[in-house]
């Protein structure tokens, strides 16, 4: 051990209560000296003495190390008279040791208490008990000091986090009309000490004037109880002048009998940097919000949850062009609406492309029809992307635009490639398409029939001929609309081509045929095409055939009625075959 009373007792103030312990055991017992050890990190330091000069207590340290003792008293009246201890005891001038070891609470060594003296002596039981309770006394002091500094370790580590957040800390006294701000706090500004008064008035001046008002209504809403604790955002002025984005919280934390608040305590926490990104977010929303609105047609995120219910968390202005709802009606729950605009016709196909986009996960692509009031029928084209989400959920984004336009297009040139354009029957290879699904009509039904008819101009050429192409043309014309004006609505006429005509009537027999060729034949002589007063003579033949299971191909029956046709020329023109 080599530790010297003077070097090793502590400096400060409180280790005064050390001296006049042992002060006070060297008079108690009168004895020559009295050492106080203590362990540290393993090793006995004399932590006090009295009656020992620095010398002497570095000379006798080692009687007071606990680890050559028991948790029990020690007790030599005489060290000369000790094995154990003779040869030190010689060496230090000392012929009588007691000593009670300090114990914590679980009976571990502290340190030891010791007595002694020039003369051999002894102690009476109330003189050992008296050295049981110095000890005692002495390890209650070390177990003080240790809980204070550990106290004292844990509130520099909360001090430090604290100002390592950017968090100053305030203390206000309420009636008093004081605030005290942490050094951290006027860190945090860039104020000195003395830079900040206590003066309530004081701190509201360095508000930033746009908050001042919201900020102290809600520190009063809480000083009056309606909240339980207070927080606000605001800026607040730095030494250099410049704002600084805050988030101030607080509570009080004491009220008198009545509830009036006294003391309040609080947090300053810089919020500059959250502020900026809660900015530069919001900025890059308005610019995503600004495109999708630029779209035409409508831009949504639209959810389903497991259980079916679903919303459209986004959707952009165009939802207004789209469903004639605002973004705020979509966003608030619009299924119902929607599903109630669109076309009864199309509502099956809309919600099986749904079904079937959030099963597969394939994208939802659909042309549908709504009825929007005051607009009446529109078409729409959505596609957008489905996405499994964790919770089961499926979560679509697309778009859907105004396909209205294009369909009536679209409309428009389907007419154009099935409708002969001189006539505006349907021409050749519409008529043969529609032939060939009544053929599948017939091959499917169980007492199918139907009757084709084929007609051709008499000497059509004449016409021509005597009267230029243009009256060709008329009459062309003429005998159109009094075919089309002649059949039912389930039956199909078409210009084969040249001045050759077609006829489908469905659910017909060669009876019925011939009776509908007969009238038209009527028909054409009863309004007769006239030309500068003269009367255009126009006839035709017909050459019938009837169409049934057994024919496998459109062709073939075609093919049955111009030979009937043919015949019908051969036997004189203006004539019915059938065949
Ligand atoms: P048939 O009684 O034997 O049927 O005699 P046809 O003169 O009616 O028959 P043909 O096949 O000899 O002549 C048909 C004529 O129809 C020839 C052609 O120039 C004319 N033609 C074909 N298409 C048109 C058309 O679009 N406009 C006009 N004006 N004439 C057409
Ligand atoms: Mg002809
Ligand atoms: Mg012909």
């Amino acid at each position: 051990m080599q530790s010297l009373c003077a070097e090793s007792a502590p400096q400060s103030a409180s280790d005064e209560r050390y001296d006049g312990l042992v002060r006070l055991a060297r008079a108690h017992f009168a004895v020559r000296a009295v050492l106080l050890t203590r362990l540290v990190e393993g090793q006995a330091r004399v932590w006090a003495c009295a009656g020992l000069s620095a010398d002497e207590a570095w000379r006798l340290g080692h009687f007071g190390d606990p680890h050559s003792h028991g948790e029990g008293l020690t007790l030599v009246s005489d060290l000369q008279q000790d094995v154990a201890w003779r040869a030190q005891a010689a060496a230090a001038g000392v012929r009588f040791y007691a000593a009670s070891p300090l114990l914590d609470d679980d009976g571990t060594a502290l340190g030891l208490f010791c007595l002694l003296d020039d003369q051999p002596r002894d102690l009476d039981a109330a003189q050992r008990d008296a050295l049981r309770q110095f000890a005692c006394l002495a390890a209650t002091a070390f177990e003080h000091d240790r809980v204070e500094a550990s106290l004292r370790d844990s509130e520099r580590r909360m001090a430090l986090a604290i100002e390592g957040s950017g968090t100053g800390v305030w203390d206000r006294n309420v009636p008093a009309g004081e605030i005290y701000y942490s050094r951290g706090w006027k860190a945090l500004l860039g104020y000195a000490e003395e830079d900040v008064s206590n003066r309530i008035e004081e701190s509201y001046t360095r508000l930033h004037p746009d908050d001042l008002a919201y900020v102290k209504a809600t520190m009063q809403a809480h000083l009056d109880q309606h909240t339980p604790f207070y927080q606000v955002e605001h800026r607040i002025r730095r030494k250099d002048g410049s704002y600084m984005w805050v988030s101030s919280r607080g509570k009080v934390v004491e009220r008198d009998a009545e509830g009036r608040p006294l003391r309040m305590i609080g947090t300053t926490t810089d919020i500059t940097e959250l502020r900026g990104m809660s900015e530069r977010l919001q900025q890059t929303v308005e610019l995503l919000t600004g495109l999708t609105n630029e779209i035409p047609g409508m831009v949504f995120q639209f959810r389903r949850l497991a259980d079916g219910s679903a919303s459209f968390p986004y959707v952009s202005a165009g939802s207004r062009e789209i469903y004639g709802l605002t973004p705020q009606q979509m966003a608030n729950g619009a299924i119902e609406a929607i599903r109630a605009l669109i076309h009864p016709d199309d509502m099956p196909r809309y919600l099986a492309a749904l079904e079937a986009s959030a099963s597969s996960l394939m994208p939802w692509q659909l042309e549908y029809r709504v009825i929007l009031p005051g607009q009446g029928v529109r078409w729409r084209q959505g596609s957008a992307h489905p996405q499994r989400q964790a919770d089961g959920a499926v979560i679509w984004h697309g778009f859907i635009t105004d396909i209205t336009e294009r369909k009536r297009i679209e409309v428009e040139l389907q007419l154009l490639a099935t409708t002969d354009f001189l006539t505006q029957l349907p021409n050749r290879r519409h008529f043969m398409q529609q032939l060939a699904a009544e053929l599948a009509r017939v091959q499917r039904a169980s007492e199918p029939s139907a009757a084709i008819l084929m007609c051709d101009l008499d000497h059509f050429k004449a016409i021509n001929d005597r009267w230029g192409h243009a009256v060709g043309d008329q009459a062309l014309k003429h005998f159109a609309d009094i075919l089309a004006g002649h059949i039912r609505r389930n039956d199909c006429a078409g210009r084969m081509g040249g001045e050759e005509f077609a006829v489908l009537l469905s659910d017909a027999d060669l009876d019925k045929a011939r009776v509908f060729a007969q009238r038209l034949q009527q028909r054409l002589a009863d309004l007769p095409l006239l030309q500068d007063g003269e009367r255009v003579p126009l006839t035709i033949s017909i050459g019938i055939t009837a169409m049934d299971a057994r024919d496998s191909a459109v062709e073939s029956v075609l093919s049955r009625s111009d030979m009937a046709l043919y015949r019908a020329k051969q036997a004189g023109r203006n004539r019915i075959e059938c065949g």
